[in-house]
Order: C-alpha cells, then structure tokens, then sequence
C-alpha cells in the first residue's frame, strides 16, 4: 500500500487541534498547539478544536473548560464549534459498520497478560476463528496482507516515513474490551468529517500515522499532509508530559509561555509583547522547514 506519498490537496487549509481533557495545557501542549495555529494561519486556513474525551476514567472534570480558557489567553482563537469526541458515537458506529461489511474486522479476547508476555506484533490469534467465545471482546481491524502492508507518507519535517503494518502493530484494536472507542479510529472519522487537510502534532503520534492512512484508505478518507513536531524533554531525555509531571501553565502570564513556546520553535519571541502581536511576528517568520528536528530541551532556568 505504497501510496498518499504526496496527498495532493486542493481544498483549502484545514487545521486542528486535539487536546485530551485529562488537565491543564502544559508547555509541550501549548508548543503543539502554537505551532498547528501559525501552520494554519500562515496558510489562511481554519483551525479547529477538537476535545479527545473518549476515555471518562482518565478525565478531569472541567479540564476541558480550562482547556479553552488557556487557549483563549494565549491569542489561539479557533474556529467553528469545539468537537467532542463523546458526543461522536454514531460516526464510529457507522464506519465499524463500513469497515465490518468490508470483511475487516472481528472479535478478539486475547488476555492483554498474554499478549505483552509475547510482544511484538499481534499475531492474529483470534483472526480466523469461527464462533468466538461470548463475552467481552475487542474488535480488531486486519492488517493489509504481507508484501502490501508498506504505508508510506513524506512528513513536512521528517521527510519520507515507511511502516509495515504487519509488523507493527499487526491487526490493531479500533474499539477496546471495554466498549470504548480506539484513538486511531476516531480520530480518522474526526478529521475526515472535518475536512483536516493538515495535521501538525507531537512526534509521539509518529508510529501512528501508518495506521490512520491505512484507516482512511479503509474507509475512503483523504490522507491529510503530516508535520510531527519534535518533543521537549527534560534534562534527563523525557518527554515533558502530565504523566512525567509537566506542570500547568501559569495562566497569569500567558506572554511569557507563549515566548518560550515560541522560542522553543526556532521563531522570534518577545515575552514583552501582548500575545497576539507575538503570534503576528511569528506568522511572518513561519517556516516548517526551519523547524528544529531534534527534541526540545528545557534548560533549568525556565522551568
Ligand atoms: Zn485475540
């Protein structure tokens, strides 16, 4: 499946950000989100927000909230309505139906003990069997068959990506044991809703770009043009995250972040300036391809 090397995109720039409500924007989201906004105003595009709230037992009440209000102080204004991806449902419900009457999907009940104790790719345990068990079970969607599992795009930053799905992951969960719907799945009926003709995220999301092209090949759905952004760490080479203790940003001086954010991206920053003037001077100066590859360390001093 060696295609969607170049999308060739004539609509025009479509742009997102997609927090999940699990708390405060810290400085890495705030870098993605700073860097999606310029991509998509540099270009004279739309820029959306979209709220990944499809996991309730990792989610802070009124993160969301927050979410938005930290949006707001740092001049990021989007626009249309802000998505929630709780209340999409029935458009993951549809393309498990399309994906389901193409063949590709079934039942899988493999303890996940067993399958971390194995590793490496799913080995397609459940994928042939004729009368599954009752019970709670995942859904898996079939990997295309060896020789054709080749996804490749050319990232705006990295340049060409290939992945063999047969190899990683293997046939991957779109809609979990528990009935919740995979990160992969609906965010590929999201964006194609959307109309997203660029995604420009962190470089954690890397190893799941192939499974969301081959997603929107499933399910006839554009291939967006991809810019993975590099990721700040902290001294000690850990992606600066809520898990890792990344603090919220203080929102009483959305200047300064912003100008670190900023700075962190290579473009002029003026922690001096009101935020939307600091915004205007970087659109000017917006290139993706000055972007710094490499991670984005935190010097003490800012902390
Ligand atoms: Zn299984």
């Amino acid at each position: 499946m060696l295609s969607s090397l170049l999308p060739m995109i004539q609509a025009p720039y479509c742009g997102r950000f997609a927090p999940s409500p699990t708390g405060p924007l810290h400085l890495g989201s705030l870098l993605t989100a700073v860097a999606s906004w310029l991509d998509a105003r540099a270009a004279q595009g739309t820029w959306h927000v979209r709220m990944e709230d499809l996991d309730p037992p990792r989610e802070v009440p009124g993160a969301d909230a927050l979410i938005l209000r930290c949006l707001e102080a740092h001049g990021l204004t989007w626009d249309g309505p802000v998505v929630y991806q709780s209340q999409r449902t029935a458009a993951y419900e549809a393309a498990l139906a399309t994906l389901q009457e193409a063949g590709l999907v079934y039942e899988c009940d493999c303890p996940r003990k067993v399958l971390r104790a194995q590793g490496g790719p799913y080995p397609g345990t459940c994928r042939n069997r004729r009368n599954p068990p009752p019970g709670a079970h995942a859904l898996r969607l079939c990997a295309p068959p060896l020789g054709a599992d080749q996804v490749a795009f050319r990232d705006r930053l990295r340049g060409l990506q290939v992945s063999a799905l047969q190899r990683d992951p293997g046939d991957f969960v779109i809609r979990r044991r528990d009935g919740l719907w995979a990160y992969q799945l609906a965010v590929v009926v999201d964006d194609g809703a959307l109309g997203v003709t660029d995604i420009v995220r962190g470089e954690d999301l890397l190893t799941s770009t192939a499974r969301q092209i081959y997603l929107q090949q499933c399910l006839s759905v554009p291939t967006p043009r991809y810019l993975h952004l590099p990721l700040i760490v902290d001294a000690a080479g850990h992606k600066w995250a809520k898990q890792t203790g990344a603090p919220g940003l203080n929102l009483t001086q959305p200047e300064a972040n912003l100008a670190q954010a900023l700075a962190l991206l290579n473009l002029p920053s003026t922690p001096a300036l009101p935020c939307e003037e600091q915004l205007q001077v970087a659109q000017a100066h917006w290139n993706p391809t000055q972007l710094p590859q490499g991670p984005l360390f935190l010097s003490e001093a800012l902390d």
